[in-house]
């Protein structure tokens, strides 16, 4: 049966003082809280990961991501981490393909292919993130897009590579502007998603694969999209920044 996960994504925000208090606060706060076969995962800038690796290392279902790791193995790549690093911190995951760095940091599909590879090779799991922009999906061109990303940055994998993959789809119009998708928007696309993996790598793989929505989800509609029958948690910015708000929808799977 697949995982229900509720991630944060902080992006680029809390000093080192501020995130490690935030992340204990979360940690205290869920830890009798995350049931059955689901996990919360906090993924941080990377300043914050050793501290808070060891801290998630004692709590069940708990657990820690980066929010980038560069292709390479290790070399002269001034500014860079690589995955064999942010594993080393105790981390599971890491977010690759986020519309932020594809849009700010020229990330594209190929890139994203080796980095997936990376992180596979050195046992972290990434989050995939995929999604449309608000003039791919007013034109109705948005599942030809999304199956485009899939099949570029991770299609390329074998279906037992593919098992450690999370997915994310985040359309871009709803990141950070309040604008959440209809849980019937959402559905649409998450269940095009799972067909997509479906015609891949077969129904089974497709059952087991967590799909997460993202892109102003928070208390109020977390119930509403989870309980859609392909949405299988959420990738969650802003309302990752504040625990009260982040622990109420990790609260919405009890
Ligand atoms: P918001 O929840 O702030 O819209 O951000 C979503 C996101 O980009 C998570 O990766």
């Amino acid at each position: 049966m697949r995982k229900n996960i509720v991630a944060g994504n902080w992006k680029m925000n809390l000093d080192y003082e501020k995130g490690v208090s935030l992340f204990s606060e979360i940690v205290n706060m869920v830890k009798d809280e995350v049931v059955g076969n689901q996990e919360v995962i906090v993924c941080t800038p990377a300043i914050h990961l050793s501290s808070v690796g060891k801290l998630a290392g004692s709590v069940k279902n708990v657990a820690v991501g980066a929010q980038n790791i560069h292709q390479a193995e290790s070399g002269a790549y001034t500014g860079e981490i690589s995955a064999t690093q942010v594993k080393s911190t105790g981390a599971a995951y890491v977010i690759l393909g986020h519309s932020e760095r594809r849009a700010y940091f020229g990330e594209t599909d190929e890139l994203l292919a080796q980095k997936v590879e990376a992180a596979l090779k050195h046992g972290l799991s990434p989050i995939f993130c995929i999604g449309e922009t608000k003039e791919e999906r007013e034109s109705g061109r948005f599942f030809d897009v999304i199956k485009s990303q899939l099949e570029k940055g991770v299609f390329h994998l074998s279906g037992e590579d593919f098992t450690n993959i999370v997915l994310a789809y985040e359309p871009v119009w709803a990141i950070g502007t309040g604008l959440t998708a209809t849980p019937e928007q959402a559905q649409e696309v998450h269940a095009f998603i799972r067909d997509t993996i479906a015609g891949k790598y077969g129904e089974q793989i497709a059952a087991d694969t967590t799909i997460l929505y993202g892109g102003s989800a928070n208390p109020g509609n977390a119930k509403e999209l989870f309980s859609q029958p392909d949405i299988d948690g959420g990738l969650i910015g802003g309302a990752s920044l504040k625990s009260r708000d982040f622990v109420d929808i990790v609260k919405v799977f009890n």
